[in-house]
């Protein structure tokens, strides 16, 4: 008998995959803290690593300065399955989308899944942003050197990022 299609199938190979974290309303620091906890905690998601946390200022959008960071997770969870999960942790932290590139107490943005290539009309993957943003590539080159180039790493070096201490 066939199995139902389920997010999680038995079995299933875990998958390598990167998320980009945002936060710049609020204590910023703590919910991209407790958002990568909470990330590790998801069924089916294993945090592997976490990048340093970062400050940048906004892009295209406006209110304080943005903390980001970049975690690297195995997941057995589709990529649809892990957006979901995702917007389960933004929408625990009070995340509202007033407007576009409003500022937001909490973003998670699935970056990169294997090198699987999605495009539906909810989750487009690689992220189709993540190449003009160094706030996505600076902590994403300290995590996974392989995975960003030095020429991508190159055509942003003029927006200002600064590693926490
Ligand atoms: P940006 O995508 O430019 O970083 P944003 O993060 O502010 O902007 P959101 O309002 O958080 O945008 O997300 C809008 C929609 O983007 C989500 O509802 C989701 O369906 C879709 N989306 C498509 N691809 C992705 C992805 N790779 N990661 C996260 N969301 C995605
Ligand atoms: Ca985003
Ligand atoms: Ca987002």
């Amino acid at each position: 008998m066939r199995r139902a299609a389920s997010a999680q199938p038995e079995g299933r190979d875990a998958v390598t995959a990167f998320v980009a974290l945002g936060a710049n309303l609020g204590d910023a620091v703590n919910t991209v803290r407790a958002a990568l906890v909470a990330l590790g905690q998801v069924p089916g998601v294993r945090l592997v690593r976490s990048s340093s946390l970062y400050r940048t200022a906004p892009v295209n959008s406006t209110g304080p300065d943005y903390i980001n960071a970049v975690a690297k997770v195995t997941t057995v969870l589709t990529a649809p399955a892990l957006l979901g999960a995702l917007q389960v942790i933004e929408n625990g932290a009070g995340r509202e989308r007033p407007y576009r590139n409003a500022p937001r107490t909490l973003d998670l943005d699935l970056l990169l899944y294997g090198f699987a290539c999605v495009a539906s009309p909810t989750l487009t993957v690689p992220h189709p942003r993540m190449m003009e943003r160094a706030f996505v590539l600076v902590p994403l080159a300290e995590i996974a050197p392989q995975r960003v180039s030095t020429a991508q790493l190159q055509a942003v070096a003029d927006q200002a990022i600064d590693a926490l201490a």
